[in-house]
């Protein structure tokens, strides 16, 4: 579904990625793990349409996306990708709710529509009565299970989370990681997972692990298309 061939892209003199390859099947949970400064949030970044690699090539559905123009490429993030970051995603100043609609809004979704849609999240991820709760006045693992339903609510082809459980103490990260796979699973979304811990790691389908810019498959009981 979504696929990194042969990736290079160097921040000034620094080269971040040299190389790197990478498909995710539909449905697929598939983490990459790997060093800090090996190249994995870097590598998120070019297969979401964010950063655009020096060289190599970046497929979705079939079609190349590096090669789109920037309004091209964030209409593609807003329709098709969701995203799930490790710290500070959530606006404090809207609720809970807000929080959740914000990429219904962007999508031209009207607010009333728009927090109908979100509400049924905070149920579904044990939310429930957080609604009209300011952002900013919940718990780390509340507020990542609100980023969480955020980052599903539009339905995405592909949720790419980057330390998604990074700020979370060991069961809460274990509860959001069980929570964020179920989720996709249930939706046929594929999640593309950045993380340097195993146990989070082992939610997913299938792992690679990206060392000084290359990508490494380390299991393939799965046929990515
Ligand atoms: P971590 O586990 O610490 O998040 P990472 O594997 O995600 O690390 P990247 O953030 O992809 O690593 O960084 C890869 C390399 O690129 C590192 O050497 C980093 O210092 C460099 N780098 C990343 N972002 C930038 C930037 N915006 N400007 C300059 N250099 C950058
Ligand atoms: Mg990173």
């Amino acid at each position: 579904l979504i696929e990194a061939r042969d990736v290079a892209l160097s921040f000034g003199e620094t080269p971040a990625l040299r190389g790197a390859s990478l498909a995710v099947g539909a449905g697929e949970v598939f983490a990459v793990m790997g060093p800090s400064g090996s190249g994995k949030s870097t590598l998120l970044h070019c297969l979401a349409g964010i950063l655009i690699p020096d060289t190599g090539e970046v497929y979705f559905d079939g079609r190349r996306i590096d090669t789109l123009n920037e309004a091209d490429r964030s209409a593609l993030r807003r329709d098709a990708f969701g995203f799930v970051f490790q710290f500070g995603q959530l606006v404090p100043e809207l609720t809970a709710e807000e929080n959740v609609a914000l990429p219904l809004l962007f999508s031209g979704k009207r607010r009333a529509a728009a927090l109908a849609e979100a509400r049924p999240w905070f149920a579904r991820l044990g939310l429930d009565g957080l609604e009209r709760r300011r952002s900013g006045e919940l718990s780390g693992g509340q507020a990542q299970r609100v980023a969480l339903a955020r980052g599903l609510v539009a339905r995405p082809r592909v949720l790419f989370a980057d330390e998604p459980t990074g700020a979370l103490d060991s069961l809460t990260g274990e509860q959001v990681m069980d929570l964020m796979v179920d989720a996709a699973h249930e939706e046929g979304t594929s999640i593309v997972l950045v993380t340097h811990e195993p146990r989070v790691a082992a939610h997913a389908d299938r792992e690679a692990i990206v060392r000084d810019g290359r990508a490494t498959l380390l299991t393939a009981e799965r046929i990515a298309s």
